[in-house]
């Protein structure tokens, strides 16, 4: 097992920069989750640490060597890519074994090395299958089998999980985390699944445009996201801004949010209140509800404040005490107001 660390990299392309300067280490035998817009420099950022793509500028240490000079072949890395392509000529076990064949392995090495893996991936009885006789979530899990049949050190997993429909995909997160566990590698994830990520990861990361812009455990990134791109990027988030003056926040509609010392705040839609009679909690508005849209167990309000949309998500059964539009109250715990300093 290995941990990974970058520094300082950069990667550009013509003028604009896929990686800006980006630092960070992934812990040894950690689940990091890379998450980010498209074109936020996730992909570059992988392939920067496998070795397929060379930076302008900056270090990537594996178990504290520098790789620069490492060819990707002896970097010690498996890899699972979205489109990931087995031989469809090919069976099972062939697909497997390909990552062996170019190392001088024994037959029967190989052999038994294959029939370990395919077992870990519990697809025990299916060597002798060919890939168009398996469904998309077994395909997926030969291809795993094929990134970790060498016995790498770091794992890179490039959205591996996205072509798959929302049922099986969470079946596969489930399957993906045991693996990662069984064998304790250390392993770094891109996805543009939020929930994918904050479930699975140990840390994650936020990139944008090719920067880092938080990182660290998932509860953290979340409940306090500091920037404001990461407060509406991860989860969603309304941000309030106004002026800050001695007793707390005062925003445009003249409401004062008391204990607040940053300009801007943001609240989750899950930590707004709606209520008709005044709130108790010191942190309250009056906003105009427009819409209930009903969603099973929770359910969307959306209301409008100062021209400004502010949602709100709860149970249903909470909701169903609202008038269906008109002047409500809009509350939330001071606790739940996330400072924004970036
Ligand atoms: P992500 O994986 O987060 O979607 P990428 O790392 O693929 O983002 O791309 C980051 C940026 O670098 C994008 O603006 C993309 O257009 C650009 N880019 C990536 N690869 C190349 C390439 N081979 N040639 C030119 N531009 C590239
Ligand atoms: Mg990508």
């Amino acid at each position: 097992m290995a941990e990974v660390r970058v520094e300082h990299l950069v990667k550009k392309y013509g003028a604009a920069r896929a990686l800006d300067d980006v630092t960070l280490d992934f812990p040894d035998g950690g689940f990091f989750g890379l998450l980010g817009p498209s074109g936020s420099g996730k992909t570059t950022l992988l392939r920067a640490i496998a070795g397929f793509v060379l930076p302008e500028s900056g270090r990537v240490f594996i178990d504290g060597e520098p790789v620069e000079n490492t060819p990707v072949e002896k970097r010690g890395i498996g890899m699972v890519f979205q489109n990931y392509a087995l031989f469809p000529n090919m069976t099972v076990a062939e697909n497997v074994a390909f990552g062996l064949a170019v190392r001088k392995i024994a037959d029967a090495d190989k052999k038994r090395r294959v029939a370990e893996v395919l077992e870990l991936v519990q697809l025990g009885g299916f060597g002798a299958r060919k890939p168009h006789q398996l469904s998309g979530g077994q395909r997926q899990r030969v291809a795993m089998a094929r990134a970790i049949v060498t016995r790498p050190r770091v794992l890179l997993l490039d959205e591996p999980l996205s072509a798959l429909d929302k049922a099986l995909r969470v079946d596969m997160q489930i399957e993906l985390k045991r693996i990662q566990r069984e064998i304790g590698i250390t392993t770094i994830f891109v996805t543009h699944d939020q929930e994918e990520a904050l479930t699975l990861s140990d840390q994650i990361g936020i990139l944008k445009d090719g920067r880092l812009v938080r990182h660290g455990p998932p509860r953290e990134v979340y409940d306090d996201p500091r920037d404001s791109f990461t407060a509406t990027f991860l989860g969603d988030a309304r941000l309030f801004t106004g002026t800050v003056e001695a007793g707390g926040l005062r925003l445009a509609d003249g409401t004062l949010v008391p204990g607040v010392t940053t300009p801007t705040i943001a609240v989750r839609p899950e930590n707004i209140h709606l209520s008709r009679s005044e709130p108790a909690t010191p942190c309250h508005l009056r906003a105009m509800l427009n819409q209930k849209i009903f969603g099973g167990a929770l359910g969307t309000c959306l209301l409008d404040w100062q021209g400004e949309v502010i949602k709100a998500v709860g149970r249903d059964a909470d909701f169903r005490t609202l008038p269906e539009s008109g002047p409500v109250w809009v509350s939330w715990q001071p606790e739940h107001a996330m400072p924004i300093t970036g």
